[in-house]
């Protein structure tokens, strides 16, 4: 039995043409399970011929579609014929495409016209298909660029790709997800009309650095922006970034918000996480404190108390000092961070009056409860401002934590620049990486690209 494969092109002006694709045997006589139905090679074979046809003719008609001038509309005159090569999907196409000399009535006050027009040039100024550029960017963004490259060869038949075309191309669609630095507003988009308050939660993770950085770790910051009408992650590293104000606000804008709108920060407590939201708008910004970690530091605490009260068992006054401890607690949950200092103090005092110079055992428990209640005291005396009342919040749905934001590190940061990856990246990689990681988990490359290719 043999298959043979036939396109047909049926053109606007009604006429068809006809490629042959080619002929494929499948002998049912000498039957085995690998000559049943299709082999990755031959799919890959149809759809790279099926891909030339395509194109020949598209770029055909293109060129035709392209001879009027929009000025007077005279059909203008072929300067030459280059032959182009295409990088798409399924294959690279070498297509001969005419260059179109430019009409006498486009000319400059001089007399001067410019240079011939190469419609194909001008719809794919890359040499590439969008798409193929937008897989290699988010394969790119995943693996490393040999592994990038591995699957496209196995599975597509386009060009061989090696790193460096890999490399080469994700850096082109990293370079398009930067924030337009040429306009003086950020772009808002049409479709959200609705805005509101937003939340951005926000995270740092630490990436080896190569050696002559003269560094041992780069931060990438990395966040997520919520708002009523939709949600939006984002990474950047602060020394490659352009400018990080600039990105933030046009993420913001592009999340629904509204300069006007109340906006919260979720953080650890690292002022120049805050800050870099605090530039990139020009209004007051509210932080808040993460749970998470103000109840770590406060755990330390509890486990130092329990601790004490073990070695000075037989006291019975010394059973009271974890409940201290939980009173701490309570006290920083319900946001009365006066009192929760206050209560800090006491515990501090309450544990020295177990010193027994005869029992060494209790003297460094009592020393533990106290480097553990005065870290606890300056952790919560640096953020006073930012400690709401957590219980409140709590209990009516509002985010108390950035963890959400600490997912967002291991999407972007930690999954292609993670420590266990052993790769040292400059600021400007991972700068690029962090950038595409975030608009592929966003969805956001497929649509970049085709505003771009508009
Ligand atoms: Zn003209």
């Amino acid at each position: 039995m043999d298959v043979r494969i036939t396109v047909e092109t049926i053109f606007e002006d009604g006429k068809t043409r006809k490629h042959a694709l080619g002929t494929w045997s499948r002998p049912f006589r000498k039957m085995s399970g690998e000559a049943i139905g299709l082999m990755l090679e031959d799919a890959k074979t149809i759809l790279a011929q099926l891909q030339k046809a395509i194109v020949q003719d598209q770029v055909e008609k293109m060129s035709q579609a392209c001879r009027p001038c929009p000025g007077c509309g005279r059909v203008r005159r072929i300067h030459d014929y280059r032959s182009r090569t295409l990088d798409t999907m399924f294959g690279r196409i070498t297509a001969r495409a005419p260059r179109i000399k430019l009409c006498l009535c486009q000319a400059d006050t001089n007399g001067r016209i410019g240079s011939p027009l190469s419609p194909l040039s001008y719809f794919l100024p890359d040499r590439a298909t969008p798409e193929l550029q937008r897989l290699q960017a988010e394969l790119a963004s995943r693996h490393s660029f040999r592994e990038a490259a591995r699957p496209m060869n196995t599975f597509l038949p386009c060009q061989v790709q090696s790193h460096v075309t890999t490399r080469n191309r994700f850096g082109r669609v990293a370079e398009k997800l930067e924030p337009s630095l040429s306009c003086s507003k950020p772009e808002t988009s049409e479709t959200s009309q609705e805005s509101g308050p937003a939340n951005v939660f926000l995270d740092g993770a630490h990436i080896r650095c190569r050696p002559e950085y003269q560094k041992r770790h780069l931060d990438v910051v990395v966040g997520r922006i919520e708002t009523t009408t939709g949600s939006r992650r984002f990474g950047f590293v602060e020394s490659a970034s352009p400018s990080s104000s600039r990105q933030i606000s046009e993420d913001l804008a592009a999340a629904g918000w509204r300069p006007g709108d109340q906006i919260t920060v979720f953080s650890d407590g690292e002022p120049a996480l805050v800050n870099y939201v605090k530039r990139a708008v020009d209004q007051p910004v509210r932080h808040i404190l993460d749970w998470w970690h103000i109840s770590m530091r406060i755990r330390h605490v509890e486990n130092a108390t329990v601790g004490l009260a073990q070695a000075c068992c037989g006291r019975k006054d010394a059973d009271d000092l974890p409940w201290l401890a939980e009173r701490i607690r309570w006290l920083v949950w319900h946001g009365q961070l006066r009192r929760a200092l206050a209560a800090i103090q006491t515990l501090k005092h309450t544990s020295r009056r177990f010193e027994d110079q005869s029992r060494p055992q209790i003297g460094s428990s009592i020393r533990k409860v106290t480097a553990r209640c005065d870290a606890l005291e300056t952790y919560l005396r640096n953020n006073e401002r930012s400690a709401p009342n957590y219980a409140k919040r709590y209990r009516v749905g509002l985010p108390i934590s950035s963890s959400r934001a600490e997912g967002c590190v291991d999407d972007i940061a930690n999954t292609r620049m993670g420590k266990r990856r052993r790769m040292r990246w400059s600021p400007r990689g991972a700068h690029r990486v962090a950038l595409t990681r975030a608009a592929v988990l966003d969805g956001r490359l497929k649509v970049s690209h085709r505003q771009t290719a508009a």
